[in-house]
């Protein structure tokens, strides 16, 4: 039995894992559930797998929570503290699924703790990398990647020797945009831009497919994982989205890690890791699919690339500014405040305004981080206008 702790089990990637940890009642036991608003999908989940401690982040929804959960063995908290709790409580392994940068303080508690993390949690990685990889050699943590592209090179990098990788590719499906103009983009409403071609996901990584960002983050989380220079990162627009990333070696060869889209195969690799279990995911039909094609990105259109990977260059703690500005841009996308096009402008000039020391602590991370989104915040009235 593994026993296990889901934070963001509400969402996307946390409603995936539930999905498998459901189906292999005898390989998992539910010890912490976490949400931010939703408490009724919480508690309904707190009570199919038997869980024992539910977190609803939003104060106002305690009370809601606790009746959803009146005569189970589930206790409803709320609060900092018992976020922390859910993270480095019982549970020896933690998926860590909560959107955006709110995400890191949870996966640190986790990590500090010596905890097996599987990491959806991206933001926390872009903003925090070094820190979180030193704090994971130092307790013993393990990081396992959920997202597909780094868990397939988590794959093709299994049984080999990392001396002999010369880089890794990151695969990309080019996102709803990918064959659009760059006047057509940026008047682009939330609906066609949250329209992703093979994924289905939450709302904020939908539209950072969109943009590319999300290609831009992925370049960082792959830099911190796999400890390669970003000039040993690249990027391959392949829009069928069946090769998940590639490594290719020193000798010639190139490995490569196929499957259909869904979340559930690379969740079902980190629930098992390292054995495997069954996903009922759809298996590959490779007649069906007939061809695979590939393309180089295009930066022009896809500034958010650029971006991102300047802000791996710098050294500094630009990646956290970059993602701070990001959060709040497509916040605001969302809410129709701002223009698809204003996203990465958003986030330029944000990059070109702040103070990015590199952070020395989570602390810092979280000042910088703070900093910005008050920033951004007043910025982006003006540049939407
Ligand atoms: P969703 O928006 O679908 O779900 C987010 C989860 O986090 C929900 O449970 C939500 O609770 C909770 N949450 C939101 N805000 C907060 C907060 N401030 N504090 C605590 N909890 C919060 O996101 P996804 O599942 O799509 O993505 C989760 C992470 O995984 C992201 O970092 C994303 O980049 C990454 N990822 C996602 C993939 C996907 O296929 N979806 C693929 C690869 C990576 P509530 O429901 O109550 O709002």
């Amino acid at each position: 039995m593994r026993r296990i702790s889901i934070l963001g089990a509400t969402g996307s990637v946390g409603t995936s894992t539930l999905d498998l940890v459901e189906r292999h009642p005898d390989r998992f036991e539910v010890v912490a559930l976490t949400a931010a608003t939703n408490a009724i999908a919480l508690a309904d989940a707190a009570r199919r797998t038997g869980a024992k401690l539910a977190v609803i982040v939003d104060e106002t929804k305690l009370p809601e929570l606790r009746d959803a959960l009146a005569g189970t063995d589930c206790r409803a908290a709320t609060g900092h503290d018992a976020l922390l709790e859910a993270a480095a409580g019982d549970a020896e392994w933690v998926m860590a699924a909560i959107v955006g940068c709110a995400g890191l303080e949870p996966v640190m508690a986790a990590v500090e703790a010596g905890r097996t993390i599987a990491l959806a949690n991206k933001e926390a990685l872009v903003t925090a990398g070094s820190l979180m990889i030193d704090a994971a050699k130092r307790t013993g943590a393990t990081v396992l990647p959920v997202d597909s592209e780094h868990n397939a090179i988590f794959q093709c990098l299994a049984g080999n020797s990392h001396d002999g990788v010369a880089k890794l590719i990151l695969t990309a499906s080019g996102g709803p945009f990918r064959t659009w103009s760059k006047a057509d983009m940026d008047v682009a409403r939330p609906e066609q831009a949250l329209k992703h071609p093979n994924w289905s996901m939450g709302a904020k990584i939908s539209i950072d497919s969109a943009t590319m960002m999300n290609k831009g983050l992925e370049l960082i989380e792959a830099h911190h994982l796999f400890g390669l220079p970003s000039d040993r990162i690249d990027i391959l627009v392949h829009p069928q989205s069946v090769i998940h990333s590639m490594v290719e070696y020193v000798d010639g060869s190139t490995i490569a890690q196929l499957g259909s889209p869904d979340m559930r195969i690379p969740i079902a690799h980190c629930l098992a890791w390292p054995e495997r279990i069954e996903t009922r995911a759809e298996t590959l039909d490779l007649i069906k699919i007939a061809n695979l094609s590939f393309e180089a990105p295009d930066e022009v259109r896809f500034p958010s690339l650029r971006l991102a990977r300047a802000a791996l260059e710098s050294g500094k703690g630009e990646a956290i500014v970059l993602n701070a500005a990001n959060e709040i841009a497509v916040a605001a996308f969302l809410d129709r405040k701002i223009a698809f096009g204003d996203i990465a402008r958003i986030v330029e000039q944000a990059i070109n305004q702040a103070e990015s020391p590199a952070p020395q602590s989570i602390a810092d991370v979280i000042a910088i981080d703070q900093a910005v989104r008050r920033q951004v915040g007043l910025v982006m009235p003006m540049v939407s206008a």
